[in-house]
């Protein structure tokens, strides 16, 4: 039965690669009909954020990943907080020590930094079983290292990967238990995993690196090691990672600027996994489709690069997809930013950004003429299209105000059939009127909509103010 788990760290926000992390971890518990849980790894209490546990509900409940197990809901292996747990791993890693899997160090070098480590040179590798109790005895202090070969290689393997093998010397004799007692990051992983009955490790592939280390530890347990599944980091660009640090955007980032929670999933979804079969075309998934047609063979150990453009795409496609009042209800907020009179029927003005905004963001900067009339240039009514110049304009002007004038009951049927019956009795094309009117009530060549709509929209008491304001 496939048990899955995502261990984020709290650090307040959710990187896209932690997004994706969750989300192929969840599609493949899901997929699978198995179980989903969720550790929070927060042994770095140097690291440890206010608040960032928060984060880490909310964005799963917002995006739909449920999951059966966690520090919120409990279940069967729990505590599933590692920092509740602490207590745990001390007799794992004495099984260890026992079974020559690691040993008792106690010199007094720095028992994090592995960096300048030299076992070989370590003489508490090979110290008699007598001095080693003389020195607990003695009440020295220790730290528990990983014994790992001098010679031989070590292999894994990983289901994007493949095999990899590493020449043991070129691994370090990792500290697995610290002078306080508390496990490390890695040596924590490894026993949490197993101790949860977790089959399928997804995550980063910072983490390949390590993963020799975790093997041998699984080996000397005697425990089943899990299928790994490492996903490359997803890129800026050709080069670097994306990162917070360097001003690319979280998950919370990317729905502050106006994209959908939907749209944002389907777009991680697909940076580094493609589906196979018929769907391979597919490109829009509702996550219910992605837990159908989601199998681990189809991520690719290449990096993905983040592409706001795609992403744009992605938010569109998700947007027009809407129900016209469920567009209204998010777009609200955002007409309402630049448009504050109150007359103005906001279920219209969705309507005309619904086909025509990539993201919400922009919605305020295309409607803001709605409130107040921006100023605009003589040079707007020039448009070679619509065969009409300035001249011609204020013409279209003059004879577009008596005949607006005259509607009695101000509809958006009304203005469309007045304007059409007017320029048909001028002799002139439709466009060659339209234009000067919608530029002479909006002031901007690009508006949601054109002069009938906006007509409509602002009412017969504005729209005439702004015709004859146009014709000044
Ligand atoms: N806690 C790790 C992180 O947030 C995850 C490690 C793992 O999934 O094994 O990066």
């Amino acid at each position: 039965k496939v048990r899955t788990r995502f261990a984020p760290s709290p650090t307040g926000y959710m990187h896209v690669g932690n997004l994706r992390t969750a989300l192929y971890t969840w599609l493949i518990a899901r997929h699978a009909g198995g179980t989903f849980i969720l550790r929070i790894e927060d042994t770095d209490q140097g690291r440890l954020v206010e608040g960032a546990t928060e984060v880490i509900y909310r964005t799963l409940a917002e995006c739909g990943l449920t999951h059966d197990e966690g520090p919120d809901v409990g279940g069967p292996v729990g505590p599933y907080i590692q920092s509740e747990r602490r207590n745990l791993y001390g007799k794992y890693a004495e099984l260890l020590v026992e079974r020559g899997a690691a040993y008792y160090c106690f010199c007094e070098k720095a028992e994090e930094d592995s960096g300048d480590w030299d076992r070989a040179e370590d003489p508490c590798r090979c110290m008699s079983a007598e001095e080693i109790q003389a020195n607990l005895d003695a009440g020295k202090p220790y730290v528990i290292r990983q014994k790992i070969p001098h010679e031989g290689t070590t292999t894994f393997h990983d289901v994007s990967f493949g095999d990899i093998t590493v020449e043991n010397q070129t691994l370090d004799d990792q500290v697995l238990l610290k002078r306080d007692g508390l496990p490390t990051y890695n040596f924590a992983n490894v026993v949490d995993d197993h101790l949860m009955g977790i089959t399928h490790v997804v995550r980063g592939s910072e983490y390949l690196s390590s993963a020799p280390k975790y093997n041998l530890l699984y080996e000397a347990f005697g425990w089943e090691i899990p299928t790994y599944v490492h996903c490359s980091p997803v890129m800026r660009d050709q080069h670097n990672k994306m990162s917070k640090r360097h001003g690319d955007p979280s998950y919370e980032d990317l729905i502050a600027q106006g994209y959908l929670t939907p749209a944002v999933l389907n777009y991680v979804a697909l940076l580094g996994w493609a589906p196979k079969g018929e769907r391979s075309e597919q490109e829009i998934f509702s996550l219910a489709e992605l837990v159908d047609a989601f199998d681990i063979a189809g991520i690719s150990k290449s990096p993905a690069i983040f592409d706001l453009a795609k992403l744009d795409y992605f938010n569109a496609t998700y947007l027009r997809a809407l129900s016209a009042g469920e567009f209204a209800k998010i777009a609200e907020p955002y007409i309402r930013q630049s448009v504050k009179n109150s007359a103005i029927d906001i279920a219209a003005v969705a309507a005309l950004l619904q086909a025509r905004c990539e993201k919400l963001t922009e919605i305020p900067e295309k409607v803001d003429f709605l409130d107040a009339l921006p100023e605009y240039d003589v040079s707007f009514f020039t448009n070679k299209k619509s065969k009409t110049d300035s001249a011609i304009s204020l013409n279209m002007l003059r004879e577009a105000i008596p005949a607006l004038e005259g509607i009695s009951i101000w509809s958006q049927e009304a203005v469309h059939d007045t304007l059409i019956a007017l320029a048909e009795r001028l002799g002139v094309k439709n466009a060659t009127l339209m234009w000067p009117v919608r530029i002479a009530v909006a002031g901007k060549l690009v508006t949601p909509g054109g002069a009938v709509e906006l007509c409509h929209i602002l009412g017969r008491d504005e729209t005439l103010r702004r015709l004859r304001f146009g014709m000044k």
